[in-house]
């Protein structure tokens, strides 16, 4: 059997091992995909280890999906664009580094019936999470605007987006509403549950998309769709960026309905 993995600290509640099991199950296909906590200071030798143990490949989380590119053989186009890599390759020895992340959330978007071609979009949250979908969303959107509460972490985006398509991202919200509202920050995930990053819901002006899928429905989900929005949560995201990592894992493309049946088993 051919080894996949997820390296990442905290890792042992990753849905990606019930995902990535079953795509092999699946497509009859003789992987098994399993989950290694990786503390920060042992990143280096666990990625020469995997190596050594001659595993395929493997998606990288927080907080290795910086720190992990340099132990890597190649880096590509996106992920040196997006500053992050999420899916490791191991090609005959060598190791390839990929993000998935970006298109992985544009992919669920338009599953969930969104396009955000020529809308106006909210992106709240400056993170890791924020750099890669503000530049994928700057090729398609009519406007973006990040709001974080850190403010220079926002203006570094607008920067880094800038200089990667020339699309200018605002960093203030200064429109009276939004086509599309993503929530890019933790708020509302256990630590937080009651907490949403959306102030004013008069700036929901359309769809509202939380990256967070645990809580299936954050404070901020349950608002918005309370005042008739139209409510996404980021099980999307994980599903899309999983199976385009296991396209590249494996080199099979992946049938359409698989996405579907995804949904399916990580719902119940
Ligand atoms: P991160 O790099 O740690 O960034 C966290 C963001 O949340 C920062 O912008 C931070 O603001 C903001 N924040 C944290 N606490 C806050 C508070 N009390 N008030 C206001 N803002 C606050 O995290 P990340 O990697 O970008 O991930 C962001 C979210 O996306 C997480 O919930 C993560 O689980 C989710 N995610 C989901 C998927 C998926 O597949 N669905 C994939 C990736 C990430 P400051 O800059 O001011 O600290």
């Amino acid at each position: 059997m051919k080894r996949l993995a997820i390296i990442g600290c905290p890792v042992s509640h990753s849905l990606s091992p019930q995902m990535h099991n079953y795509i092999s199950e699946r497509m009859g296909l003789d992987y098994g995909y399993e989950a290694i906590e990786v503390l920060p200071k042992d990143l280096g030798n666990a990625v020469m280890h995997l190596k050594e143990e001659g595993y395929s490949g493997y998606n990288v989380t927080a907080p290795h999906k910086f720190e992990v590119m340099q132990y890597l053989d190649e880096i590509s186009g996106d992920a040196k664009i997006y500053g992050a890599v999420n899916t490791v390759v191991n090609r005959d020895g060598k190791l390839y580094g990929y993000n998935t992340d970006a298109e992985g959330f544009y992919r669920s978007l338009l599953h969930s019936g969104i396009n955000p071609q020529n809308m106006d979009i909210l992106i709240l949250g400056a993170g890791g999470a924020a750099q890669p979908v503000t530049m994928r969303l700057s090729n398609v959107a009519k406007s973006v605007t990040v709001s974080n509460r850190t403010a220079e972490k926002s203006k570094k985006i607008a920067e880094n987006t800038k200089a990667y398509n020339g699309f200018f991202v605002e960093t203030e919200i200064t429109r009276k509403s939004y086509d599309l509202i993503i929530n890019c920050t933790t708020l509302g995930m256990e630590s937080s549950i009651d907490k949403t990053p959306l102030a004013d819901l008069s700036l929901v002006g359309g769809s509202v998309v939380d990256m967070i899928y645990n809580p299936s429905e954050t404070t901020l989900l349950k608002e918005c769709k309370n005042i008739g929005a139209k409510t996404v949560n980021g099980l999307g995201m994980l599903i899309y960026q999983g199976i385009l990592a296991y396209e590249l894992f494996t080199g099979v493309e992946l049938p359409g309905f698989m996405a579907d049946e995804l949904f399916k088993i990580i719902d119940n």
